[in-house]
């Protein structure tokens, strides 16, 4: 308890007192509204000359940081808190923040500031490096809350299990599955490649379980996380997963067919070729140029395939300054 200035009101007035207070932003919020039998006291900021103000002891009220900011403040510097990118990408219960290297000493405060805003957060990890290799992993490392890289992440009515370290997943491609699920039509036969846990797939039957969807994943790490979320979401009747090289798959005849790997689809193009008709569609993602995206990706296209017609084109994210990766949707002639 302290001491603070509080405005003392007969309690059949305190409601319209309040409410003047309120308008005027003079009620002090970090300390709590108290009562007696027959009056109220309103904590009050700055000094007033009202008669009804008194001296009292006031409760203060536990105030809860509103942001990443305000938890920090006072404990980084105005520096420090300069070069702190605030936002944070959420996957499950996991947050994943950047923490740039002349703040790494604070990062298990971070850690903590990013749980007491957002109780629902109950791991903090930083990223580690970019997207490497051939399974497209971006390594995170734990800086707070419980020691794990595995969570669940819910998205497009779908669960999608994954372990950050073990496979590739990206929360903000959520409104281009939406996109991609939005243009499959009943019953069509799907070559899903480079599946990772299988995002695309699993929103798409979510929308559409008549189709017929094979997942194709090399790293065992994701093959063995698209296993589970067909299991997860009950979808084993629509979805066969195969772990396999797309580079060797033969003998389907896809209508449609997802290619999620945007730095050397056109490597993959051959097999595309194999797989499917005349008439069936690709979703192509690939990683265009200012100041047109899309010219790089369609050129490599027609260096690949030749004649095709464009059903579609959207940049999908931003990729590095002046690069977006984008998918074109084309239709085979
Ligand atoms: N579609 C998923 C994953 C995209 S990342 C998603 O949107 O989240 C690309 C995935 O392709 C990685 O999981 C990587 O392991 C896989 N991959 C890379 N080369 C492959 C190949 N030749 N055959 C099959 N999968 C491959």
């Amino acid at each position: 308890m302290v001491k603070k200035k509080c405005i003392k009101v007969r309690k059949s007035e305190a409601e319209k007192m309040r409410r003047k207070l309120e308008a005027k932003n003079l009620i002090n919020k970090d300390y709590c509204v108290s009562s007696d039998d027959e009056y109220v006291y309103f904590p009050v900021k700055g000094s007033t000359d009202r008669t009804e103000v008194i001296e009292r002891e006031v409760r203060e009220k536990n105030r809860k940081p509103k942001s990443l900011k305000d938890f920090l403040e006072g404990k980084v510097s105005e520096e420090e808190m300069e070069n702190l990118v605030t936002s944070f990408d959420l996957i499950g219960d996991i947050a994943v923040i950047e923490i740039p290297s002349e703040l790494e000493d604070k990062e298990g405060l971070i850690g903590k500031a990013i749980m007491t805003v957002h109780p629902s957060i109950k791991t903090v990890c930083k990223r580690k490096s970019q997207t490497m290799g051939e399974y497209r992993i971006r390594p995170v490392e734990v800086i707070g809350g419980e020691n794990r890289t595995e969570t669940t992440h819910s998205e497009n009515g779908v669960k999608i299990k994954l372990d950050l370290n073990k496979t590739y997943f990206n929360s903000r491609m959520c409104n281009e599955r939406k996109i991609v699920a939005d243009k499959v039509e009943e019953g069509e036969n799907i070559g899903y490649f480079f599946a990772g846990v299988g995002p695309f797939a699993l929103v798409i039957v979510k929308e559409n379980p008549s189709v017929n969807i094979t997942a194709v994943e090399l790293n065992p790490g994701a093959y063995h996380y698209l296993k589970e979320n067909i299991l997860l979401n009950k979808f084993s009747r629509s979805i066969k997963p195969i772990q396999g090289d797309v580079r060797e798959l033969e003998g389907f005849d896809f209508d449609r067919v997802i290619m999620p790997l945007p730095l050397s689809s056109d490597s993959f193009i051959d097999s595309v070729m194999r797989n499917t008709h005349e008439g069936s569609v690709v979703h192509y993602y690939s990683v265009g140029e200012q100041p047109d995206y899309f010219e790089g990706p369609i050129q490599e296209l027609k260096e690949k395939i030749g004649e095709f017609r464009v059903l579609d084109k959207r940049k999908v994210l931003s990729y590095a300054p002046g690069k977006k990766e984008v998918c074109i949707d084309i239709e085979l002639v």
